[in-house]
């Protein structure tokens, strides 16, 4: 058993369509996708958590670490009680944490970083209109407004931005975002896939 979750992060701005591609390749046979986002959203927005989440995510902020790492920590340990997660066989995929600097300092112990890939768009345009779509389609109170929106990039350039910075250029590989999933989702393949051989070798055999 490795003493780390070896891992691969999907980083870029909100809007850029982390969730998408991590869901498609959490998709793929030796892949498992964890979004603390999704994982935000599932709280029950009547306890205490879920009125944490609620409270910072509707100003765009990102909610405190310590309570994000401890909810992330205990979403990985049930995956694993639950057989949903096998460290040895599955590379994980994580998207949206860690997303601060403090974040990447707590989890050196949790996660061994294989690669980065760093989703960039550069017309925020296009992503404003992307995630107000997504708002009336998923009723995302968090991408309404776009007061909100425009603070979760800038939160994103102060606070997220330096986590790349923490794990230096080496493991980390730029893809072009904007296109159609499907383009976006052959640039992800094509920079995961051989980490995965290398790492995994063949998930469906053995
Ligand atoms: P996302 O779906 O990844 O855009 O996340 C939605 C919201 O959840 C963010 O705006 C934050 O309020 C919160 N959130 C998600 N991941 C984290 C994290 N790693 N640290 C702190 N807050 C987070």
């Amino acid at each position: 058993m490795p003493d780390r979750y070896r891992c691969v992060l999907i980083f870029g701005a909100p809007g850029v369509g982390k969730g998408t591609q991590g869901k498609l390749l959490g998709s793929v046979p030796g892949f498992l996708h964890v979004a603390t986002g999704d994982l935000f959203r599932g709280l029950d927005v009547a306890s205490e958590e879920g009125r944490v989440f609620r409270e910072y995510s509707s100003r765009g902020e990102l909610v405190p670490d310590e309570f994000t790492l401890r909810l992330w920590r205990r979403h990985m340990r049930a995956l694993i009680e639950h057989g949903r997660y096998n460290p040895v066989r599955q590379m994980l995929i994580l998207d949206g944490i860690p997303r601060s600097a403090a974040q990447a300092q707590a989890m050196a112990g949790d996660i061994d970083v294989l690669q980065i890939l760093h989703l960039v768009a550069v017309d925020e345009e296009v992503l404003l209109r992307r995630m107000q779509r997504r708002a009336e389609r998923e009723g995302r109170h968090d991408d309404a407004d776009e007061r909100v929106i425009r603070n979760r990039w800038s939160v994103y350039n102060l606070e997220t931005l330096p986590v790349l910075e923490h794990y230096g250029r080496d493991r980390r590989v730029e893809i072009d975002a904007v296109g159609s999933p499907g383009r976006v989702l052959l640039h992800v393949l094509s920079a995961v896939v051989p980490v995965h051989e290398r790492c995994f070798g063949n998930a469906l055999e053995g």
